[in-house]
């Protein structure tokens, strides 16, 4: 048996070579600290930025599009990505209302729709976000007073036709759940907001401007930016296919199969749920909930529509909910797909059944025309997207506050329980990195 004193011994033990670990590796080697190891259950690393490639085609796990807001990070990031061609793509997304195409976001764009729908969602806007004084008397009350559910926050600020004609629908196939039960900020900057006068400014001068209206993407895959980052962990920092299987908080041991391993304080991007469970810590397993979603990545034998990155079906009968274009990111001459559906985290998913589906939907919203399929991939996201409820948030920032207090630090998009994208994962790794002594 192992005593204490033979065993492995670190500073700072960092699960998981995601964007997040591998960040806060870097962070480390930066002030150069370099009493860390990253463990790595996988035999690889990047976690849900991995690449694949076949027969020429180039795809993500899910389509991973990137939005830089720090240029200091994007700056960093190239640096390290020296004689790879990374493209700076103006975004072209729409939505397939019953076959109409109509731009992106749905809200802002009502105008677009055939007239009837377009007056019903004018209409039931106007009466949910008109200022109370053009109102008048026999208004119905303010929006704002059954704002604080996701759905409610949908209705009251959207009025029950935008609703329930897009948001609605499309998020219900995304999150695979109850909308009512997330909490109204569940998206966070991530949801398109528009105001009355956002809304009517836009029939007349288009301004769909959004958190990424453009976005950059290297000709080697999101792994690129896995490997900037990897390229600064120190040598050996990385051990993969060595899974964490138990946390002792008292001892501050890790269990791996591959022996003990002592630390001073753990930064986890492992899923918050499995940490939880690794380490032992009481808590109620129904207050944290998530989807999965199955990704189809298909190539064809030849082009596609043009001009289009995402297109979003809200459309129940169809089974996906949206569709991205990666040939329209190099203007490659083969249509080049990711294909996205949610699940509820218990269901059980049939790849087989699913696929089928995906390409007979293709053909029904004319993706595809008769194109022949020459390579597919597919993966399940699972967590995908968590689901954010005022309970996940209190509970998380109770425990969280608790573990921290213990030098145990959860991350990341899967250990902070949240919705965000690679760079607040890389702001989030090195701010964590400066707090430490
Ligand atoms: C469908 C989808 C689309 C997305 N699109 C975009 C986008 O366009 N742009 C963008 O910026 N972001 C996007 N994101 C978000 C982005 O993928 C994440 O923010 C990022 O990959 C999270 O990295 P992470 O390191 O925090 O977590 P992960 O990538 O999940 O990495 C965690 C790592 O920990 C490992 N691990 C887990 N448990 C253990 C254990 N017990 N022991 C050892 N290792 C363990 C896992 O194997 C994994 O490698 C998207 C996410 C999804 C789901």
């Amino acid at each position: 048996m192992l005593t204490l004193a033979a065993m492995e011994k670190v500073r700072t033990l960092v699960v998981g070579a995601g964007i997040t670990g591998l960040a806060t590796a870097a962070a480390l080697s930066e002030r150069e600290d370099d009493d860390y190891l990253v463990v790595e259950g996988d035999r690889e690393i990047g976690g849900y930025c991995k690449t694949i490639k076949k027969e020429g085609f180039v795809w993500d796990y899910s389509g991973h599009f990137f939005h830089f807001k720090h240029p200091h990070i994007e700056a960093w990031l190239r640096e390290r990505m020296r004689g790879q061609e990374i493209r700076k793509v103006e975004k072209k997304s729409f939505i397939d209302y019953k076959r109409h195409r109509i731009d992106f976001p749905f809200q802002k764009n009502i105008h677009q729709l055939p007239q009837d729908e377009f007056v019903d969602c004018l209409y039931d806007l106007y009466f949910a976000r008109a200022p109370r004084e053009l109102l008048g008397p026999a208004a119905p009350p303010p929006a704002e007073a059954t704002d604080d559910s996701f759905e409610a926050m949908l209705y009251s600020r959207f009025g029950r036709s935008i609703a329930e004609k897009f948001l609605i629908p499309y998020n219900e196939k995304l999150y695979a759940t109850d909308l009512a039960s997330l909490d109204k900020d569940a998206m966070g900057r991530f949801f398109p907001h528009a105001n009355l006068t956002d809304i009517v400014r836009n029939m007349k001068v288009a301004n769909n401007a959004s958190y990424n209206a453009t976005f950059t993407y290297p000709e080697g895959g999101a792994i690129e930016y896995v490997k900037a980052l990897a390229s600064a962990v120190r040598e050996g920092g990385i051990r993969l296919e060595t899974p964490i299987l138990g946390i002792d908080l008292e001892t501050k041991v890790a269990k791996t199969p591959k022996g003990d391993i002592a630390f001073e304080r753990l930064v986890s991007s492992a899923p918050f749920n499995k940490l939880l469970a690794l380490a032992r810590v009481p808590h109620d397993e129904s207050t944290f909930s998530w989807n999965k979603v199955l990704v189809f990545n298909l190539g064809f034998d030849r082009k596609g529509q043009r001009d289009v990155h995402w297109i979003y079906y809200p459309d129940r009968e169809i089974t996906f909910y949206r569709v991205g274009f990666y040939d329209n990111i190099f203007d490659t001459d083969r249509l080049s797909l990711y294909v996205e559906i949610g699940y509820a985290k218990d269901a059980v998913v049939d790849v087989a059944g699913a696929r089928a589906r995906v390409l007979a939907d293709l053909e029904r919203v004319g993706v595809t025309q008769g194109h022949r399929l020459v390579a597919e991939h597919s993966v399940v996201m699972d967590p995908a997207y968590v689901h954010i409820t005022q309970r996940s948030l209190s509970e998380h920032a109770r425990i969280t506050a608790n573990l921290r207090a213990r030098g145990i630090h959860p991350v990341g998009r899967y250990g902070g329980w949240t919705y965000c994208s690679i760079e607040d994962n890389i702001v989030e790794a090195r701010e964590l990195v400066a707090s430490f002594s």
